[in-house]
């Protein structure tokens, strides 16, 4: 089934999308209160909707799971009553209805070029998709600032997923041609012009296809090990303690792992700020080196990288990259490689031609471009 019109007949009453994601820099700085600046890749998930008249179901199809599955009202009721890739849409519903909406009911077809479980963000890219079109369909009034936050409500108290707000906030308010610096503190947001293709430059995802694992509990244990640290050093949150101020703040930490994770996140707000001054300032090419420290940073520090995320890193440097990370929680996913223009397939295979060596799986490639957030195409 490729279209709407195969699935549920007749036409859609509109089509809406919302983009994938990839961080260009700020890693596990979000839950610290810090900073953090994604944007949003060409890669989109598209949901084309009609509203049902008839009751409060909703129908939905996904072209990737080729799957339709119907949910029902109780159902959109009861975090927990659904799981598995339909849950991500009830979970919209439910949000909405938590915050005051009647949802209309709808036929949904879902089509998407993101990659699943990349982390590129193909969950947020689909709930975003689906709360433009089911708010349009129900005639409600959500402003679009506060549409990350339900989203966040939706994955956090149905889907049962314990996100942040940055996923969210960069499939929704990216603007093409900019990244998004976001105070995940206030979640106020700012533009960043980040025009790679003026600059003659290029950034190459590689999706290491590495398996996660252990992502949850590691990533819970990153969590706590901060909570913990601030606690000591008497702030609100790691976002509290400057650059400036780290030797004295890791001095005063009990251990070795904890002043690790502690220069991890002040140096990473530190890179963060450090980008964005970069990028007003038009000098796409110098934030290469902030690039790889944010990796070396990870992989020392926070102890979040693995082996093909590491490689890759290594290999796109050697073959001139001017700087590169991994992007996403860790433990596998996606590496960032900036680059000329003219050198990414040079690059390209240079990680391939690593990963071969070391017999992993080999990587798929494609370009970053800074896109549009999430809108209405019909
Ligand atoms: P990521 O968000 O990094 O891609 P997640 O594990 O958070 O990884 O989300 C992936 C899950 O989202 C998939 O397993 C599936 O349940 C759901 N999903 C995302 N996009 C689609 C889609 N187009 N159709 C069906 N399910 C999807
Ligand atoms: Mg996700």
């Amino acid at each position: 089934m490729t279209s709407f019109a195969e699935v549920f007949g007749g036409e859609p009453d509109g089509v809406w999308y919302a983009p994938g994601r990839v961080n260009l820099i700020g890693e596990h700085t979000d839950y610290n209160d810090g900073f953090v600046l994604p944007f949003a890749l060409a890669q989109r998930t598209t949901v084309a909707a009609r509203r049902r008249l008839d009751s409060p179901q909703w129908t939905v199809h996904s072209t990737l799971t080729k799957e339709t599955v119907e949910i029902d009202a109780a159902s959109a009721a009861a975090p927990g009553a659904l799981t598995g890739w339909s849950a991500y849409v009830a979970g919209v519903v439910w949000a909405m209805h938590e915050a005051g909406h009647r949802v209309a009911g709808a036929q949904l077809f879902i089509d998407s070029d993101v990659p699943l479980g990349a982390g590129l963000s193909s969950s947020h890219a689909l709930e975003c998709a689906v709360l433009g079109a089911l708010t349009d369909l129900s005639d409600v009034d959500i402003p679009v600032p506060a549409r990350p936050r339900l989203v966040q409500r939706s994955e956090n108290g149905y889907v049962g997923a314990p996100t942040g707000i940055l996923d969210q906030s960069a499939s929704i308010l990216c603007q093409a041609g900019n990244a998004l610096f976001l105070d995940c503190r206030d979640l106020s947001t700012e533009q960043v012009p980040f025009d790679l293709d003026a600059a003659g430059l290029a950034l190459l995802v590689i999706d290491t296809r590495a398996p996660h694992q252990h992502t949850d509990g590691e990533y819970a244990k990153r969590r706590s090990a901060c909570e913990a640290a601030a606690r000591i050093l008497g702030v609100p949150a790691l976002r509290d303690i400057s650059n400036g101020h780290l030797d004295a703040a890791l001095a005063a930490l009990p251990d070795d792992e904890s002043r690790r994770r502690v220069r991890h996140v002040v140096t990473e707000n530190q890179r963060v700020l450090d980008t964005v001054s970069l990028l007003r300032a038009g000098q796409l090419r110098a934030i290469g080196p902030l690039l790889s420290a944010s990796h070396a940073s990870m992989r020392d520090d926070y102890e979040i990288t693995v082996p093909p995320v590491d490689t890759a890193v290594a290999a796109a440097l050697s073959a001139g990259a001017y700087g590169a990370r991994m992007t996403g929680g860790g433990f596998g996913g996606c590496v960032l490689a900036l680059t000329d223009a003219g050198a990414v397939d040079t690059v390209a295979t240079a990680v391939r031609t690593a990963f071969a060596t070391n017999g992993f799986t080999e990587p798929a490639t494609f370009l970053a471009v800074p896109s549009q957030g999430a809108g209405r195409l019909a």
